[in-house]
């Protein structure tokens, strides 16, 4: 079966042809760290989680790079004195990498509790100072850059004039881009109000500089994003993702930069994760509209009625295409845990079946997985493959109550491709078990605790555990093997 992928770029379902048969470079925009993800972001990031883990399921050997955001993300309005970290520093009265540490462990704390694998290589910018003065240096030789008052800038016009076409990415049009742009940053340094810059000088305030040819600075948004993937996947590279946000300038700028550069298209496929709305609006910092992971799970907010495992809220996501908008509700989230429960369910009572080696009479298992496969290889289709595993679900009810039937070799395979599906494409994880092993793991340290006690003597503490855990219904068994423990 061939995969197919919706190319942002050419807005069309295309066959999947890696440039190196059976590998795959997948570089994927990184948060800016300078505060706490919320839940949108964590959607977006979830969503090519799921593609990574699918290409690989799929047979690929995939390189995923997945930067970090430490330094040059200006404001949305695009004052330099307005740069995030900076602002972010004098609030908390930290220094700029104390917040990039704090942020980035807060990250990565927030995609391990939705069971989100790392990158293969996650690159920071400040790690790729050099990289990045080497480009600007590459692109002002070739002519499609200039320095001006200490600052570096890509000259859009110089750029189109060659034949390249700023805009094919976003679809917009140049002469209306210079219409409608104010030109709020660089002021009277640009050539033209939609040139980028490349490199900037830093004001006497900013604290994050470095030293360059231009003198002291730091670099621009976009070019981290080009030295970083074209480092670690080449000059071009087979997918780049990110959000649909940032589609315009970001990804329009990296594709004129790296054309500009080695006069070849960066990216072969682009792919854009559509966004997490709340209250119908899209979920962001700066709106107030936003919660964060934490305070879903946890149930410490307004908005939702009770907490909600990060599982469930992974099955959440992904039963909506990555490339359609999701509302997140409490009705959804509700949904969402029934079909979770009924899913986790069907995996225990698979368990137990037995096979009685008759034909099944309502069921294919060789046209199911067909299905499955097909809306995996169908541009990444989550929703779809999750409503083929309920028909799954419901045969695996029918067996259990001898309304159907399944051969040995069958149900092995069922089990295993069923598990595979669940575990490691959509990335879910069975609660039940979890909570029992981290049971398993609470009282093994109780019990460790109690041995101690004992060694040292203090009865006391030895005999208070041991009667607590019994008032809660644990019976510790002490043994010539050591100490068990037996559950009523
Ligand atoms: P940032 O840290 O602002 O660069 O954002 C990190 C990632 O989150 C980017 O890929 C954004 O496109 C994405 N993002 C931001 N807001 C949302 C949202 N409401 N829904 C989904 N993704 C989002
Ligand atoms: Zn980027």
């Amino acid at each position: 079966m061939q995969l197919k992928i919706y190319n942002s770029l050419t807005a069309e379902k295309e066959i999947f042809k890696p440039i190196l048969d059976g590998n795959v470079g997948m570089y994927v925009c990184g948060p800016t760290v300078y505060s706490n993800v919320h839940l949108g972001n964590v959607r977006t990031f979830l969503s090519f989680d799921f593609i990574y883990r699918t290409l690989m399921h799929l047979g690929y050997k995939v390189r995923y790079v997945r930067n970090i955001t430490d330094a040059g993300h200006l404001t949305d309005d695009g004052n330099v004195d307005n740069d995030r970290f900076v602002k972010q520093t004098r609030l908390e009265k930290l220094e700029p990498m104390e917040i990039v540490q704090k942020y980035t462990v807060d990250f990565h704390k927030v995609l391990d509790m939705f069971n989100l694998l790392p990158p293969n290589i996650e690159p920071t910018a400040t790690g790729h100072i050099v990289e990045q003065i080497e480009l600007t240096q590459k692109l002002i030789e070739r002519g499609f850059a200039y320095e001006s008052n200490g600052s570096v800038y890509f000259d859009v016009l110089e750029y189109n004039k060659r034949g390249l076409n700023y805009g094919e990415l976003s679809k917009r049009n140049i002469e209306e881009l210079f219409a409608n742009t104010r030109d709020l940053d660089g002021q009277g340094e640009k050539k033209n109000p939609q040139d980028f810059a490349l490199w900037k000088k830093a004001s006497p305030a900013h604290i994050m500089r470095w030293n360059s040819p231009w003198g002291e600075g730091f670099p621009g948004w976009h070019l981290e994003c080009t030295a970083m993937s074209t480092k670690y996947l080449g000059e071009t590279f087979d997918i780049h993702g990110g959000g649909m946000d940032l589609k315009f300038p970001h990804h329009e700028c990296e594709i004129a930069q790296g054309k500009a550069c080695n006069d070849a298209a960066p990216v072969n496929y682009w792919m854009h994760a559509n966004m997490l709305t709340m209250n119908s609006q899209r979920m962001s910092k700066s709106t107030g509209n936003y919660i964060l992971p934490m305070q879903l799970v946890t149930g410490d907010n307004d908005f939702f009625e009770k907490p909600f495992h990060p599982s469930i809220v992974r099955f959440c996501f992904l039963q909506a295409h990555y490339r359609s908008v999701l509302d997140i509700s409490n009705d959804a989230m509700i949904a969402s845990e029934k079909g979770f429960i009924r899913l986790m369910e069907a995996v225990k009572v698979l368990n137990s079946i037995t096979a009685n080696d008759e034909k099944p009479s309502g069921f294919s298992l060789a046209d199911w997985k067909n299905k499955c496969y097909e809306a995996l290889t169908d541009d990444f289709n989550s929703p779809i493959l999750i409503a083929h595993l309920f028909e799954a679900v419901k045969y695996i009810f029918a067996l259990n109550d001898d309304k159907e039937t399944i051969s040995t070799v069958d149900l092995e395979d069922l089990k295993s491709t069923l598990n595979a599906f669940i575990f490691d494409v959509l990335g879910l994880q069975n609660i039940e078990e979890n909570n029992n092993e981290k049971l398993d793991q609470t009282l093994k340290v109780l019990i460790e605790l109690r041995n101690q006690a004992r060694k040292s003597k203090n009865f006391d503490l030895s005999d208070q555990i041991r009667d607590k855990l019994l008032a809660e219904g644990i019976e510790l068994k002490d043994g010539r093997d050591g100490t068990s423990y037996v559950l009523s």
